[in-house]
C-alpha cells in the first residue's frame, strides 16, 4: 500500500534517522574507532536530517578482517548456489515489503522525486537481486570439447573471488548498493561496503535487512564513512580482492593507482558520462523532447547515463528546441518526498555552485543560455534547469560531466553522413550511454556500429536491468547486470587433470 510520504515521517525518523552513528562488521552495529560522525542533509531543505559514523581505516580494517574470516571459514562461500539465492530473494522480500520506507528514505536523503524511486531505483534494485540470485546457480566453468593429448581431462572452474570491495556514489544511492551487493553475494563473495557519506542512510537498513533474512554474520559489512579516509583505506587494502566502484572519474583514477600500489586487486569501474543524443529528421520529435527532457530532469541531472549532449538534424532542429523548451517549462521541481514532485533538488550547495560556474564560464565563452541556470532562490538544493545553444565543443559545457540538469542542443546538418554525425557524439573522453531517435533502420544500425559508448538506446527507454551496464573510454570498465556482471566476481582455475 502507498503511504502518505509526509504522515510517515515522525516514525521514520524514530526508527531510522535518529540511530545511534554506527558501522555493521561481522552481523553488530558498533561505534566506529575514531568516535566520530559526519552530518547527512536533506538536500530540499539544507536542515540536518540523521548522522552517520566516520569510519576509517582501522574500521576498514576490522570490516576486511571479519569479510575474509567469513570468506574462509563461513559457510557462505560453501553453500550451495540455491541457498545463496534464497537470501537474496527474501533479501528482495523483505525490501519490498518495506517500499514506501524506502522511497520515502531515499527521497530524503538523495532528494529524488518519490514517484521516480518508486518507479525507477525500486524495481530496479529488487530486479537487480532477483536476477542475479537467478544466476547464482548457473555460473559454470567449461570442459573444453577437444581431448587432451595426454591421458588426462583438461576443465576450468569459476570460483568467488574472495572479498568485494563495494564503493557507492549518491546519485542512485539504493539501486548502487542493492546492484553491487547482489552480484557479490551471488557469487559467494564476502563484502565491505563503503556508501556514499552524502547519501548513506539506505545501506544502513539494508545492513539491517541482511541480518534479517539471515545472511550469515561477516558476509556483509558497512563502514561510512569520507571517501578520502573510509573510501581511500579500502582501495588501498591489500586484504581485498575486488573493488566495484561507482562514482566520478577522478576518483577512479585514484582507485585504479590504488590497486596498482597494493595487490593489484581487480578493478570493475563505473565512471563519469557525457551521454550524447543524436535526434533524426525522421523521429517522433514530441516523444524524443519529452523523453530527453524527463532524463535530465531524472535525479536532478545527477543522473551518470542521462544525454546531455543534443545533436539534431537541422531541418527539426527548430521544431524539437521548441518542444524541449515547453517540456523544461512544464516541470513540476519541488521537495522530492510530496507526491507531485517531477525534478527535486541537487544533492548540495556545492554541486550547484559548480554547475552555475561552468554554465558562467561558457556563456562568457559565447554559449547562449535559453533557460535556467542558476540556483531557485530559498531554501534547499534548487537548480533552474538550463537549455543552452550555440555551445562550442570545446567550451566546459560540452566537455565536462556537470551533473546537474544542463543540455545543450546543437544542429549538424541535414546531409551529414552517420560517420560524420558519429564524430560529434564520440568527441568525448566518456562513452557511457548514447541515444538515437531515427526511424530509418539503415542509420540506426550504421550508428549503432560507430557510436563509442557502452550502451546505445534507441527511441527511448532505459537499458533495463538485464542489459550489461558500464562504459567505454573514461567512463570505465567492467560491466554490471546479468552473467557478465556476476562473472567479474568469480576468478577461473584451470585444471589438468592427470591419470
Ligand atoms: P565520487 O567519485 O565523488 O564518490 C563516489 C564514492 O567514492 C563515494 O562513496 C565516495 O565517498 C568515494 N570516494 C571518494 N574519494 C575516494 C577515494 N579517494 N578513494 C576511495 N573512495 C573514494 O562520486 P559521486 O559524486 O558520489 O557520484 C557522482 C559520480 O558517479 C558521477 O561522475 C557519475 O557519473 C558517477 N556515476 C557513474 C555511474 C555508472 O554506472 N557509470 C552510475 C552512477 C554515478
Amino acid at each position: 500500500t502507498r503511504l502518505d510520504a509526509t504522515s510517515m515521517l515522525p516514525s521514520l525518523r524514530r526508527q531510522l534517522l535518529d540511530r545511534t552513528p554506527a558501522i555493521f562488521i561481522d552481523g553488530l552495529w558498533q561505534a566506529c574507532a575514531s568516535g566520530k560522525s559526519l552530518q547527512v542533509d536533506n538536500p530540499a531543505t539544507g536542515a540536518p536530517i540523521a548522522a552517520i559514523a566516520a569510519g576509517g581505516e582501522a574500521d576498514i580494517d576490522l570490516a576486511v578482517a571479519a569479510a575474509r574470516r567469513a570468506f574462509r571459514e563461513g559457510p557462505w562461500p560453501r553453500l550451495p548456489a540455491w541457498q545463496r539465492a534464497a537470501r537474496l530473494h527474501a533479501l528482495a522480500d523483505v525490501i519490498e515489503a518495506r517500499s514506501e520506507t524506502f522511497a520515502l528514505l531515499e527521497s530524503l536523503d538523495a532528494g529524488h522525486g518519490i514517484a521516480s524511486v518508486r518507479n525507477g531505483d525500486l524495481p530496479l534494485g529488487l530486479r537487480a537481486l532477483r536476477d542475479s540470485a537467478g544466476w547464482a546457480n548457473k555460473l559454470t566453468g567449461e570442459v573444453p570439447m577437444h581431448p587432451a593429448t595426454q591421458p588426462a581431462m583438461d576443465y576450468f572452474l569459476r570460483q568467488p573471488i574472495g572479498v568485494a570491495g563495494l564503493i557507492t556514489p549518491w546519485n542512485a544511492p539504493f539501486l548502487m548498493v542493492l546492484q553491487k551487493l547482489a552480484a557479490a553475494l551471488a557469487t559467494g563473495c564476502t563484502a565491505v561496503l563503503k556508501p556514499a557519506e552524502l547519501a548513506p542512510l539506505s545501506a544502513l537498513l539494508i545492513g539491517d535487512l541482511c541480518r534479517e533474512v539471515g545472511i550469515p554474520d561477516g558476509v556483509v559489512n558497512i563502514v561510512t564513512g569520507t571517501g578520502p579516509s573510509a573510501g581511500q583505506a579500502l582501495a588501498d587494502h591489500p586484504g581485498v580482492d575486488i573493488i566495484s566502484f561507482t562514482g566520478s572519474t577522478a576518483v577512479g583514477r585514484s582507485i585504479m593507482a590504488a590497486s596498482a600500489n597494493s595487490n593489484l586487486k581487480r578493478l570493475v569501474l563505473e565512471l563519469g558520462g557525457k551521454s550524447p543524443v543524436l535526434v533524426f529528421a525522421d523521429a517522433d520529435l514530441d516523444r524524443a523532447a519529452s523523453a530527453i527532457v524527463g532524463e535530465i530532469a531524472f535525479k536532478c541531472g545527477q543522473y551518470c547515463a542521462a544525454g546531455s549532449r543534443v545533436f539534431v538534424q537541422r531541418s527539426v532542429y527548430e521544431p524539437l528546441l521548441q518542444r524541449m523548451l515547453a517540456a523544461m517549462d512544464g516541470l513540476r521541481i519541488g521537495p522530492g518526498y510530496e507526491e507531485a514532485t517531477q525534478m527535486g533538488p541537487m544533492i548540495s550547495a556545492a554541486q550547484r555552485r559548480r554547475a552555475e560556474n561552468i554554465i558562467g564560464h561558457s556563456v562568457a565563452a559565447g554559449a547562449r543560455l535559453l533557460r535556467g541556470g542558476h540556483a531557485r532562490p530559498g531554501n534547499g538544493y534548487f537548480f533552474e534547469p538550463a537549455i543552452l545553444v550555440d555551445a562550442a565543443a570545446d567550451m566546459q559545457v560540452s566537455r565536462e560531466e556537470i551533473f546537474a540538469p544542463v543540455l545543450t542542443v546543437t544542429p549538424f546538418d541535414d546531409d551529414a553522413s552517420p560517420a560524420a554525425v558519429a564524430a560529434l557524439a564520440n568527441d568525448s573522453r566518456y562513452g557511457l550511454s548514447a541515444k538515437l531517435w531515427a526511424r530509418d533502420i539503415g542509420t540506426v544500425h550504421a550508428l549503432v556500429g560507430l557510436l563509442e559508448s557502452g550502451q546505445v538506446i534507441v527511441n527511448g527507454g532505459g537499458g533495463g536491468a538485464t542489459l550489461p551496464f558500464g562504459g567505454v573510454k573514461q567512463s570505465g570498465y567492467g560491466r554490471e547486470n546479468g552473467r557478465i556482471g556476476l562473472e567479474h566476481f568469480t576468478e577461473v582455475k584451470a585444471v589438468r587433470l592427470g591419470y
